[in-house]
This record gives structure tokens, sequence and C-alpha cells, in this order.
């Protein structure tokens, strides 16, 4: 994106919905379908994922409550138009994270060539929302595995969830690392190494190496924080935009 030395400076985390969903006699879950926006110290604004498409609920067949906020709304809220995110970081192509991408036709699209691939092959896992991914005035770039975007931004690949889903670094001045483990890790009580696939997930053993590879990382980058992809119980804790870690 740059050839200078811009670095992470904020990060916002958007809520854009909510849901209970009902998991056993009289127990409920609460997730919530977000997104994230960081703003580097040369003005720049690199979006992670655009949410649920305005057509789809969070899970199939699941209502999510009535609290819900695009992400087009939020960057408004902030002051900012879609034309204004530079880059987009495509975690994976789910219809709860790929819904709004054809907003950003001025950004670089960032995904693993992997994901690219198997989504443009035709999976039927994408197709609910390849109207919005698979835009023909998008601008895709393709990597091959961790790569390091800016100083102090890094995409770690964690296949599992889906074949080149990848999760993200961000290492803010003050908060030190953050860790936003998207669908490699949903829930906060999943974050052990031999926990369990989800109905969702493609592939448990990549999921627990991808897992693992988080467990280690949170060790040698001394991750101050993670973020995990749809735990409404954790989200409740956060600071969500209009505040911001930095
Ligand atoms: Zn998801």
């Amino acid at each position: 994106m740059t050839t200078n030395s811009a670095t992470p400076q904020r990060l916002y985390l958007l809520q854009l919905s909510t849901a209970t969903i009902p998991v056993a006699a009289g127990r409920t879950l609460s997730m919530v379908c977000v997104c994230y926006l960081v703003k580097t110290s040369d003005d720049k604004h690199i979006l992670i994922d655009s949410g649920l498409a305005a057509d789809a609920s969070l899970l199939p067949g699941m209502p999510s409550n009535d609290d819900r906020k695009n992400v087009i709304e939020h960057l408004a809220d902030l002051g900012l138009r879609p034309d204004d995110i530079d880059v987009l970081i495509c975690t994976h192509f789910d219809v709860d994270h790929a819904g709004y991408h054809d907003a950003f036709t001025k950004a670089e699209l960032v995904v693993q060539r992997e994901h690219y691939e198997l989504a443009r092959s035709g999976h039927t896992r994408f197709a609910p929302a390849r109207a919005h991914w698979d835009h023909p005035d998008l601008r895709y770039r393709l990597i091959d595995g961790d790569t390091e975007l800016m100083p102090g931004l890094t995409l770690i690949k964690t296949s599992g969830h889906a074949p080149g889903h990848q999760s993200v670094l961000v290492q803010l001045p003050q908060t030190g690392a953050v860790l936003l483990a998207i669908d490699a890790v949903v829930m906060q009580h999943l974050f052990t190494p031999d926990r369990q696939a989800w109905p969702m997930d493609d592939n448990e053993e990549q999921l627990r190496t991808s897992t693992r590879k988080l467990l280690d990382l949170v060790e040698r980058e001394h991750v101050q924080l993670v973020v995990f992809g749809h735990d409404g119980q954790q989200w409740e804790t956060l600071k969500k935009a209009p505040d911001y870690y930095e």
C-alpha cells in the first residue's frame, strides 16, 4: 500500500448487528456481526471485512436483533464515505463478512489467493455474497500466506473455518498488539489447542492448527487483546465505534 513508514494509529470496532441463538434447553448464545477500521499515521483507512449483506441474516434462518447498523452508516458516523477506504482486507467471503464489498470500488482488496480461487471456482458456500465480492469494478491483490501489509499490520493465514481464511494482527502505539482472530476463533471459549469444530467450519484439523498458530502468536508477539469473531459476550466488554483503541 505504502512505501513510507506509516503505521496503524487507531482501531475501530464496528458492531453491525447482534443475535441471540438458542443452543440448548434454556441456554442461548449471544453473537455479533462485526467489521473493523484501521486509521494509519498517514491518514489512510483500512477496512477489515464489510459485514452482513442487507438481505441476509447472521445465521441461516436466524433473525438478528433489531439493532442493525451497516458498514456504510458506521463510516458516515465517523465522517467517512466508502471512497475514503484505501484498502479492504477480506478475511473470507462468507455472507456475514463480504456483504458490502462492492461499495468499495476505490480500495485495493486484499485476500488470500487460495480463498479467492476457491470462491471464484464456484464453491456454493460463497455464492450468497458473490454479487458483492465478485463485482467487476473491484480490484484485488492476491497474497500467499502470512503477509506484512505495512509495519504494524500483518495478515495471518488461518485456514480451517474456510480454506485461505485470514486473521489480522495490528500493532497500536498505546494498546500494543491486538489480534483480530475473525472466524478462526469465533468465541473466546474456543481459544484452546484441542478445540472442536462448529458446523460452519470447513476442516477441524486445519482449524486446530490455526488456533495453535494464533495461541503461539499471542505469546510471541505479546498480544494485549484478542478479539474473537462473533462473541457477543466479549463484545459487551470492548470499546466500540465511535470510540477506538489507539
Ligand atoms: Zn463469520
